[in-house]
C-alpha cells in the first residue's frame, strides 16, 4: 500500500500512518455546536477532514468515521460559566431546545451535502450519551482524578498532571497556566482554576439538565468527545481532528479524561488539526460578524462577496491551501478559484475522446510517473495544492495530446482517464456541477458576450443599448454590476 505521512500535532513530527488494526482506521473528527448556521470557516474544518476520510478510503482503508453533534454543554464565552449556547437560543426564540438541535442539524446536513462531503459512519449526539457521561465521571472520581464540590463535578487537572503529563498537546505548562490563570467568577467551586467541569450543577432557569448522583446538571463540554470517542472506537484508536482552536481546552481536557478514566498511554495515535480561514488576517468567526453563510456565498448576499461562487468553485478554493496553514478569504482568490476549476473540468471531459495512436515512439508521455506524483503529494500529509498542481500538468498534458503536439496509445488514455477521475472526483471529491451538465457552460458564455456587448455601448455612449441589456436581463432575474474592473452578473 501506498505509504501515508501525517503531520501529528502531539509529537509535532510527520509519522509514518501505521493503523492499529489494518486494514481497520478509525477517526473522530469534532463536530459543529449546533446551535446557529454553519459558517464558511466551520465548511473548511470538515472540508480537510473529509479529506482524510476519502484518501484513506482511496488507498483501501475501512474507515469508521465518528463525527459527532454538540447539541449540550457548550457554554457561552466557552468559560466554565455562561449559559449553554443551544438554551439560549431556545429561550431567546422561545423554542424547545431540541427544536433548535434539530434546526441547525438540518442545516449542516445541507450544507455537507452541497459542498459534497460525505457522510460519516456515526454521527452520535451528546444528548444521546448523557449515561455513559455519567460512568466516565464515576470513573473519574474512582481514581482519584475529579471531586465534587456542590452538585458539580471537577477534573483534578494538578493531581492528574503529578502522574500523567498535562499540556502536551497544546504545549502548555502547568506552572505557567497557573500563574496566567484568573479567577472567574463562580470558580469558587474549583479547588484550582486549571480545573475544569466534568458535570454542571444545572440552576432553576437551565433548560436542559438530567438526573445524576450529583445533581440536576448536565455534562462539561469537553466530556461527550471522551465518551462518543472511546465508545464507538475504543481507549486508543488511530485519528482524532478538529479545528485548530479546538487544541486547547478541549482536545487537552479530552486526553486528560480519556486517560484518567482508563489509564495508559495516548487515547489518540495521530491528532491532527485544520487551520483557520481567515478574512483579512482575522479568524472567520461568527463573533467577529465575518463569517457568513455557505448560502450567502452561493447567491452572493454578503457585504464582502462581489457575486456568488459555486460551491465546487469553493471546495476547489480552499483545497489549494494546505489544510495545516490558514488561507485568507477574498473575491480575487475565488474568481481565481474558479477559472482553475473550469480548466480542470473541461480538460477532463476531453479525456474519454482524446486521439490515439498504435505506438508511442518517441513520446513524452509518461502517465505512471504522473500518477505516481499525485500519490506522493498526497502521502505527504494529505497534500492537495501540490496534487492540484500535478493535476495541471495532466491538463497540459491533454491539451498536447487534443492539439497532436503528444501521441498517447488507447491503453494511455484510459491510465490517465482512471487515474484522473480517481484523485479529482474520489480524492478531491470535485463534482461537475449541475449548472455546466445542464448547458454545457452556454450561460456563462452568452452572459460573458453579453456583458462584453454593453460594455462596448457604454464607451460608445450608446446608453439606450446599454439600458435595455441591462433592463431586459433584470427581468430575467440576472444583475449586471458595474465595478471598476468593469462588469460581473449575478442571478437573483
Ligand atoms: P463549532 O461549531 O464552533 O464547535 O466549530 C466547528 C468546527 O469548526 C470546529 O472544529 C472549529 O475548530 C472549526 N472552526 C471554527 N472557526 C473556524 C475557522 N475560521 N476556520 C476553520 N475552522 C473553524
Ligand atoms: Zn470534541
Amino acid at each position: 500500500m501506498q505509504s501515508l505521512y501525517i503531520q501529528n500535532s502531539l509529537s509535532r513530527k510527520k509519522e509514518l500512518f501505521v493503523p492499529l488494526n489494518p486494514p481497520y482506521v478509525g477517526m473522530y473528527v469534532c463536530g459543529p455546536t449546533v446551535y446557529s448556521n454553519v459558517h464558511l470557516g466551520n465548511v473548511r474544518t470538515f472540508l480537510t477532514f473529509d479529506i482524510v476520510y476519502r484518501y484513506l478510503t482511496f488507498l483501501g482503508y475501512q474507515v469508521r468515521y465518528v463525527r459527532n453533534i454538540t447539541d449540550v454543554g457548550h457554554l457561552t464565552g466557552d468559560s466554565e460559566d455562561g449559559e449553554d449556547k443551544i438554551g439560549k437560543k431556545a429561550r431567546l426564540e422561545n423554542l424547545e431546545p431540541m427544536e433548535i438541535v434539530q434546526k441547525y442539524t438540518n442545516d449542516f446536513h445541507d450544507v455537507t451535502r452541497v459542498f459534497n462531503m460525505i457522510s460519516p459512519s456515526i454521527e452520535p449526539s451528546a444528548t444521546g450519551h448523557i449515561v455513559e457521561q455519567i460512568e466516565m465521571i464515576q470513573k473519574i472520581l474512582e481514581r482519584g482524578y475529579g471531586y465534587e464540590s456542590n452538585g458539580s463535578v471537577y477534573f483534578n487537572v494538578r493531581k492528574f498532571s503529578e502522574d500523567f503529563p498535562y499540556g502536551e498537546l497544546s504545549g502548555r505548562r502547568i506552572d505557567d497556566q497557573l500563574s496566567n490563570t484568573r479567577s472567574l467568577d463562580g470558580q469558587d467551586e474549583k479547588n484550582d482554576p486549571l480545573d475544569f467541569a466534568l458535570w454542571k450543577k444545572a440552576d432553576t432557569s437551565h433548560l436542559m439538565k438530567w438526573p445524576s448522583p450529583w445533581s440536576e446538571g448536565f455534562p462539561g463540554w469537553h466530556l461527550e468527545c471522551s465518551v462518543m470517542s472511546t465508545k464507538y472506537l475504543g481507549t486508543t484508536f488511530d485519528i482524532h481532528g478538529g479545528g485548530m482552536d479546538l487544541k486547547f481546552p478541549h482536545h487537552e481536557c479530552e486526553i486528560a479524561q480519556n486517560v484518567g478514566a482508563h489509564g495508559g498511554g495516548s487515547p489518540v495515535n495521530y491528532w491532527m488539526h485544520g487551520n483557520m480561514l481567515t478574512v483579512n488576517g482575522r479568524k472567520m468567526a461568527k463573533s467577529e460578524g465575518n463569517g457568513f453563510t455557505p448560502e450567502e456565498l452561493i447567491t452572493g448576499n454578503h457585504p464582502l462577496l462581489e457575486r456568488g461562487y459555486s460551491a465546487m468553485t469553493v471546495r476547489f478554493f480552499m483545497l489549494q491551501g494546505h489544510y495545516a496553514s490558514t488561507l485568507d478569504f477574498s473575491n480575487d482568490a475565488l474568481q481565481a478559484a474558479e477559472k482553475g476549476l473550469e480548466r480542470l473540468v473541461t480538460a477532463m471531459s476531453k479525456l474519454a475522446d482524446l486521439p490515439a495512436t498504435a505506438s508511442t515512439e518517441g513520446s513524452e508521455a509518461d502517465i505512471p510517473s504522473l500518477l505516481d506524483r499525485c500519490a506522493q503529494a498526497m502521502g505527504d500529509d494529505f497534500n492537495t495544492p501540490i496534487l492540484i498542481s500535478v493535476l495541471f500538468d495532466a491538463v497540459k498534458l491533454i491539451n498536447n495530446v487534443t492539439s497532436g503536439k503528444i501521441a498517447i496509445t488507447s491503453v494511455q488514455r484510459q491510465e490517465l482517464k482512471d487515474g484522473m477521475e480517481g484523485y479529482v472526483f474520489d480524492v478531491l471529491g470535485l463534482k461537475v456541477e449541475e449548472k455546466t451538465r445542464q448547458d454545457g457552460g452556454d450561460t456563462d458564455a452568452l452572459m460573458g458576450l453579453l456583458v462584453e456587448l454593453r460594455g462596448n455601448a457604454k464607451t460608445n455612449k450608446d446608453w439606450a443599448t446599454a439600458d435595455t441589456i441591462r433592463d431586459t436581463l433584470s427581468q430575467l432575474g440576472i444583475t449586471i454590476m458595474d465595478g471598476k474592473d468593469g462588469s460581473t452578473w449575478k442571478k437573483d
